[in-house]
């Protein structure tokens, strides 16, 4: 049986690589815009698997490394305060800042613990009532329900000793900022099927409509991209520029509306400074002064940073798309996941990091 399914698969795969050579043509560049799709490409070696003409070029899809040195250096500040617990996804541990990263403060005495969810982290403020634990909240759309969640539990309970630190950016505005970007050359993208399974299609479908930027929303198999590709490749033959759906089994066009709610409810669109894109205005999500009690800006007054970039690190415009990985001249040189010099190569859905992990050219 499995041999079968294995056999379907690459029938499946052959069909939409024959007709993307079909209608490959003229040069066409697509953008993915989320890390786990730029994973997937480069594990996949579906770069290589693509007629010349056609182009993958990753985008801002890695909230860890979108996260600005400013924030990082704001939340180094906050881990290294006495008596704070710093509750954090393991991806943020050796992110540099401008000196240090939570993993050297942890050695250094701060008290930093890895946790998979906030409800574990909810359970470390119930556990050290004497402690004030501070969630780090980093991500895009997919997983601020949860925060919102937390945020609520904790207003309902009276757990006083927790906090989060909302870093959350949303896609929508940095779409419209690549649309506008005249040195981006993007004829179409790959949208997100994790955040699109929140917010549905409707906040991104001015980019098909108003910037002629047509879109999939597409899963994470290699099969899933290869039939994205085809599709986009179809809306261009055919003279369409439209958002559609690839992950069906997963998103819908009105995406989750409960989900959609809790967020409303707990959090407001801010101005947020994105890594080498900069400031872009309702991009970030701050808490709402209903739940200012557990806002760690608030709470711990929170000074603001100006951090310069990491000196010889093109992260900005390896996000923006302007340039591969490989043509940073520290890339497996002096910046190896072992050795980071930028967020980039840290987050496992950075770019760089699926650069160097899968030996993809450019
Ligand atoms: Fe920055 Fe390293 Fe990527 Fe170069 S290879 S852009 S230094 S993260």
């Amino acid at each position: 049986m499995p041999m079968k399914r294995n056999n379907d698969l690459a029938v499946k795969a052959d069909g939409y690589l024959a007709e993307i050579q079909t209608l490959a043509g003229n040069p066409f560049t697509i953008m993915e815009i989320c890390g786990t799709h730029t994973v997937a490409i480069a594990k996949n070696a579906l770069r290589e698997l693509l007629p010349d003409t056609v182009r993958l070029i990753s985008g801002p899809g890695c909230p860890v490394c979108v996260t600005d040195n400013s924030d990082i250096d704001r939340f180094l500040y906050l881990a290294a305060q006495p008596n704070v617990i710093t509750a954090t996804f393991g991806d943020m541990i050796r992110v540099p800042g401008t000196e240090k990263n939570l993993q050297t403060l942890r050695a250094e005495g701060a008290d930093v613990r890895v946790v998979y969810s906030t409800q574990e982290a909810l359970k470390l403020a119930r556990e050290n009532p004497n402690k004030e634990v501070v969630f780090l909240g980093i991500g895009f759309e997919t997983t601020v329900p949860t925060v919102a969640v937390s945020l609520e539990t904790a207003k309902r309970e009276e757990i006083k000793n927790y906090s989060v630190l909302s870093l959350h950016k949303v896609v929508p505005p940095v779409l419209k900022l690549l649309a506008e970007d005249e040195k981006l050359v993007v004829d179409a993208f790959l949208d997100p099927g994790h955040v699109c399974a929140i917010i549905g299609i409707e906040p991104i479908r001015f980019m098909a409509e108003d910037y002629g930027k047509p879109g999939v929303v597409t899963g994470f198999e290699a099969l899933d991209i290869l039939e994205a590709v085809a599709m986009l490749l179809r809306q261009r033959a055919e003279g369409r520029s439209e958002i559609e759906i690839q992950y069906k089994r997963v998103v819908k066009a009105e995406g989750n509306l409960h989900a959609q709610e809790i967020i409303k409810k707990v959090f407001e669109p801010v101005d947020a400074s994105w890594r080498g894109i900069g400031l872009i205005p309702s991009s970030g999500l701050g808490i709402r002064e209903e739940f200012a009690a557990w806002d760690a800006a608030r709470k711990f007054s929170l000074p603001i940073f100006h951090s310069k970039e990491t000196p010889g690190c093109r992260c900005g415009e390896v996000l923006k798309g302007l340039i591969y990985p490989t043509q940073c001249p520290l890339f497996a040189r002096h910046c190896t996941p072992l050795k980071p010099v930028g967020p980039c190569m840290v987050s496992a859905e950075g770019s760089c990091a699926a650069y160097y992990r899968y030996a993809q050219g450019s």
